[in-house]
């Protein structure tokens, strides 16, 4: 038999796909359900009745801010086991686990597409020009992407297998490029954009 300890304690985890990204060492506030302190868990009372404390589901929610290690290669739906962050035991034993689940989603950088992941890759109209290859930050940590020559501002370029994972297959990663400018521009990037003038550009919420 084990010995006492306190109860373990269960919470989500919702993350920023750029956050799981860059991992590091993070403080998150929680919504933890942990054990019912008024009924121990049971749900019920000595009597038999229903405890008014958690209206029979034997646990109740906390706000916990705890201190998360994020590991490398995160997935979503991954369980994290953080030692000793549980209840504590009432008798003075070691305190329960707390088990986190992970949950990636949607933020500034990052797209969340059900199983894929799409984020903006910004090129300089020669890069996109000319293609070559350029490394992103993606959940498998840095990928090489090679663009193909002549891609043009709005293009979907796929990367098979670094979206998230479900039921054993990996979603795809989608960057979307974005044609963009260093900064800041020389006088003579300057004087060279003026001479590229010429051509009408469409699209969008642009009049003809
Ligand atoms: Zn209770």
């Amino acid at each position: 038999t084990r010995a006492r300890r306190g109860h373990d304690a269960h919470a989500e985890l919702r993350l920023g796909i750029g956050q799981a990204v860059a991992g590091g060492k993070r403080a998150f506030e929680l919504s933890t359900a942990v054990a019912c302190p008024s009924c121990g868990g049971a749900g019920t009372l000595d009597d038999d009745h229903v405890c008014p404390a958690c209206a029979g589901l034997g646990s109740v929610r906390r706000r916990q801010t705890v201190e998360v290690t994020l590991p490398r290669a995160i997935q979503d739906g991954m369980k994290l086991r953080l030692r000793g962050l549980g209840d504590p035991d009432d008798d003075g034993g070691p305190a329960g686990d707390l088990y986190l689940t992970l949950v990636l989603e949607s933020d500034d950088s990052y797209r969340r597409r059900g199983q894929d992941i799409e984020a903006d890759l910004p090129l300089a109209p020669w890069e996109a020009l000319e293609g070559g290859p350029v490394e992103l930050h993606t959940l498998d940590g840095t990928a090489t992407l090679n663009v193909p020559p002549n891609t043009v501002s709005g293009a979907r370029l796929r990367m098979r297998g670094l979206g998230l994972e479900q039921d054993g297959r990996r979603g795809d990663f989608y960057a979307v490029v974005r044609l963009a400018l260093p900064e800041p521009l020389s006088e003579r990037q300057k004087q060279l954009i003026q001479d590229m003038k010429g051509g009408t550009v469409r699209g969008g919420a642009r009049k003809a």
